[in-house]
């Protein structure tokens, strides 16, 4: 199946009981045992099935396997944020006393979350600019357990190198996980080299701006086995679970230890599961995400033409008007468009900044991307406000950066009133 299929297809065609078409919304806290062998059983692992619904939910399951198949993964996990999604990417393979590598162009908040949080847990986080691929292999070391980065990380929308740095991670057999959440559908992270993707599922695969959201998706393609020692989470006696070993026990069920372990071990301990409503809200997202992309795209492209012929505009910062490896990877491994982030920096500066945001009509001025409606913000008086000036710097936050989210509105309105602010401002 193509992808406008699987979205629409995959994981529920009738609801058995009901024959509901529309996947129902599984409200409901536990599943009732049929005896206590089943239940036993299900304990064990020894048969599949709903225990308890901060482990499992047949809503958030439509979900999740409509993801790993759109995705090209195996196995797919619901969980309550995008941040939900980054901490347990990393926290599924990573002890206190172990290190993993990030790209330094991230989402402020799985920054701050790599950068304090992870440090406090004893994780450390070894930062690597991504313009300087064989960097990653230099940071490596024996207690390194993966490599994370962003496909298309705003401000600088300057897509990761995702097939050089997979290399080197196979070299030292060390996953890459990615966050693909500003470019689902149009790139896929698996085809290149990725081993896990996580999602904000907030942003594109809602698409309407009404839930918190996240998931972990496993390629099911790294040989946690054979990687030996370096995943002792994975391939050593679980004391936590009757001594289960993860590469072991996933065999039965197929490639999907990683996402097994964060089931029945992050979710059960931990908690930050999807509710069964906002699963819902996913799934309605989720069956227009191929054609709401498009849209997304062809609005995004018109926008940063026309930024980049204004005489206000000083630079224009969008994946398909770069030079050099940006170009040539963002034409690689984009293979559906270049998204629909653009930024924009503003001859004038701050005050023009502030001065073009206050009079946007049509914009909505929020710290979100992703939703139908088009969405701006001036990021070095909100969202980066906290840096000082070199860091923004670092960060590809300018005096004058505005960073648009386009939406689906009419192209002609959109223009109209970018027109209108950039007189304005
Ligand atoms: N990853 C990226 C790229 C994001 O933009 C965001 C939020 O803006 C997150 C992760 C965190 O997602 P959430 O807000 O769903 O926790």
């Amino acid at each position: 199946m193509k992808e406008e299929t699987i979205v629409l297809h995959t994981g529920h065609r009738r609801d058995e009981t009901t024959t509901s078409v529309a996947v129902p919304i599984y409200q409901t806290t536990s599943y009732q045992f049929d005896n206590t062998e089943h239940a036993s059983k299900l304990f064990s692992l020894q048969e599949l099935g709903n225990i308890y619904t901060r482990i499992m939910n047949p809503t958030c399951a439509v979900l999740e396997e409509r993801m790993a198949k759109l995705e090209g993964g195996v196995a797919a996990m619901a969980v309550s944020s995008g941040q939900a999604a980054s901490t347990f990417s990393i926290q599924n393979i990573c002890h206190s006393g172990d290190n993993f590598i990030s790209s330094t162009d991230l989402y402020g908040g799985t920054w701050n979350l790599f950068n304090n949080t992870m440090k406090e847990m004893g994780i450390e986080c070894r930062f690597v600019d991504p313009k300087k691929p064989e960097q990653f292999e230099n940071a490596i070391d024996e207690k390194t357990r993966c490599i994370y980065g962003e496909t298309l990380p705003n401000p600088k929308l300057q897509v990761f190198p995702i097939e050089e740095i997979g290399k080197i991670g196979k070299k030292h057999h060390v996953p890459l996980i990615l966050d693909n959440t500003a470019a689902p559908y149009i790139c896929k992270p698996f085809n290149h080299g990725a081993n896990i993707v996580v999602y904000s599922t907030t942003k594109y695969i809602g698409g309407h701006g009404l839930s918190i959201g996240g998931l972990l998706i496993d390629g099911g393609n790294f040989d946690w086995e054979k990687a030996g020692d370096r995943f002792k989470m994975l391939n050593t006696p679980d004391p936590s679970y009757h001594g289960a070993v993860w590469s072991e026990a996933a065999k039965p069920l197929g490639p999907i230890a990683y996402i097994l372990r964060a089931r029945v071990i992050l979710l059960r301990d931990l908690g930050s599961s999807m509710s069964p409503f906002n699963a819902f809200t996913f799934i309605q997202g989720l069956e227009t995400l191929p054609l709401r992309m498009q849209r997304h795209c062809e609005n995004a492209k018109e926008i940063a033409d026309y930024l980049s012929k204004h005489d206000k505009v000083d630079k224009v910062i969008y994946p398909k008007l770069m030079s050099g490896d940006h170009l040539e990877r963002a034409n690689k491994y984009m293979e559906k468009g270049h998204g629909a982030l653009v930024g924009f920096e503003l001859k004038d500066g701050v005050d023009a900044g502030k001065k073009f945001i206050d009079s946007l009509k049509l914009f909505y001025h929020v710290a979100n991307i992703g939703d139908a409606r088009s969405l701006a913000i001036h990021p070095s008086s909100t969202t980066h406000s906290q840096l000082s000036e070199d860091e923004k710097l670092s960060a590809g936050v300018t005096p004058g950066y505005i960073r648009l989210s386009i939406g689906l509105e009419h192209i002609d309105d959109l223009l109209e009133d970018l027109e209108q602010a950039l007189n304005n401002s």
